[in-house]
């Protein structure tokens, strides 16, 4: 394993990084607020010797990490916000949280086992001068913002010859899949408030507007490719007095498909049906695109570099005391989730190769992925059948198993950067690869140019 020594500094570092991971678990901040997180992250960059950039793409809570010198340049993408309502003590087997903020996607280990990978990387660039650079990426803003689909946009990823990422869940794996693009549109109403009863004939219900447009908007799913998803929420409804004609209304669209043109083409029709019920009600209506992201362009060579990676370490398993936490978790809240055993709570061993699918979910990985060749591995931190976005999460999240975990991933992903210095031949067949899949036009950013970042 002598060639494999430079992983030995995440063991060695395992107090740092797993208190990191703690420390941001406990500070859980939403998207593009992220002050303490960002902090915590910079401090270890600064304090391992990364050369760092903050305010990247003028976002605060934005950063980045550099070390070495010359191509080719890696980028290792770590994320380290956190989710609404979802707060909940660590290490219980039934919810308590008082409705704050907590990590119910795990990105507090997400952006500390990035750090354990870059850290990793260092330790083999000292070893090894003029092989390459790393750097590593403070991504602020997963959840709801998009950042990472901004800072593409911005050219933050240009001259990256490759990317990793990974996330947490249920398994460990190298990601072969496609998922589905995004936008996600505000429309707004403008109506005249009467009085229901005595004046309606004054009144124009910006309400009736949102209802109208919902009604063509689901009229509209029969009539666009199966795999289109939209959904929405009516963000305000006006008021809560029934008597008050509606004079303002709101609802919030998020369209997703596989591919970035189709969700171009379904929101122009929703914005037609948005123009459609304004003019059914007399209304007003105005719309505020806030964010969008790309559907993810697998990279076969780079997934197969990480699986690679991920075959040839040897994974932790956990102790007997975490057995116990998750098996009581799938005798409980877990018991009727799909495949959960008891008897084998964790599924920590790695999983075969994958034939590529699509998954219907969205990430801002995605568009560093039409930017060069990325992947990404997800990590075997929660027991089996935890769904994501929920407190059972949160609950897993600072057991010895997830910092183990999280730990092995930043090997897996550090040794596969490795292979790419070692192996100039595997890096020009994931940029072939790339290129070919690109295409002549290149990338191009489903987020219009004047849009800016927003927080919810
Ligand atoms: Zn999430
Ligand atoms: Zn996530």
């Amino acid at each position: 394993m002598a060639k494999y020594d430079f992983l030995n500094v995440i063991d060695e570092k395992s107090r740092m990084l797993d208190g990191l991971a703690d420390y941001i678990w406990e500070h859980p901040e939403l998207n593009y607020r992220e002050y303490k997180s960002s902090a915590a992250l910079i401090g270890a960059l600064e304090a391992e010797g990364f050369e760092v950039t903050t305010n990247l793409d003028n976002m605060e809570t934005a950063f980045l990490g550099s070390f070495g010198s010359g191509r080719p340049v890696i980028g290792i993408l770590g994320e380290f916000d956190a989710l609404a309502g979802l707060q909940q003590e660590a290490g219980l087997t039934e919810k308590n949280g008082d409705g704050s903020p907590g990590h119910g996607c795990g990105h507090h280990l997400l952006g500390v086992g990035s750090l354990a990978a870059a850290i990793a990387v260092k330790k083999y660039l000292e070893d090894n001068p003029g092989k390459g650079t790393v750097i590593y990426y403070g991504c602020p803003a997963e959840e709801g913002g998009s950042a990472k689909a901004f800072m593409a946009r911005d050219g933050i990823f240009d001259g990256l010859d490759a990317a990793f990422c990974w996330h947490p869940a249920n398994g460990l794996s190298a990601q072969n899949s496609r998922n589905l693009a995004n936008c996600k549109v505000l429309f707004k109403f403008d109506g005249v408030a009467s009085h229901a009863a005595l004046t309606p004939q004054l009144g124009r219900s910006a309400l009736d507007a949102v209802e109208l447009m919902n009604v063509g908007a689901n009229y509209l799913r029969e009539h666009v490719p199966s795999d289109v998803r939209f959904h929405y929420a009516v963000t305000d409804p006006g008021g809560a007095a029934p008597g008050v004609v509606q004079a303002h209304a709101e609802v919030l669209y998020l369209i997703r498909a596989p591919k970035n043109e189709t969700v171009a083409d379904v929101y122009e029709r929703i914005c037609n049906i948005a123009k459609g019920a304004a003019l059914m009600t007399g209304t007003k209506e105005t719309h505020v695109f806030l964010k969008a992201v790309s559907s993810f362009m697998p990279n076969q060579v780079l997934v197969r570099t990480l699986h690679e990676a991920m075959t040839e370490l040897p994974y932790p398993k956990p102790s007997a005391e975490d057995i116990r936490f998750y098996k009581e978790l799938s005798k409980g809240p877990l018991a009727d989730m799909p495949n959960v055993d008891p008897e084998n709570p964790i599924h920590y061993e790695p999983k075969p190769l994958e034939d590529l699918i699509l998954r219907f979910g969205s990430t801002d990985v995605s568009d560093v992925s039409r930017v060069c060749p990325t992947a990404q591995v997800t990590g075997a931190t929660y027991a089996a059948g935890t769904p994501g976005h929920t407190w059972l999460r949160v609950t897993q999240g600072k057991t010895d198993w997830a910092h183990a975990s999280t730990r092995h991933v930043g090997k897996i992903l550090a040794l596969a950067t490795v292979k790419l210095f070692e192996d100039p031949a595997k890096l020009e067949a994931a940029k072939a690869e790339y290129k070919s899949s690109i295409g002549e036009k290149g990338f191009v950013s489903p987020i219009p140019a004047d849009v800016k970042p927003s927080a919810d």
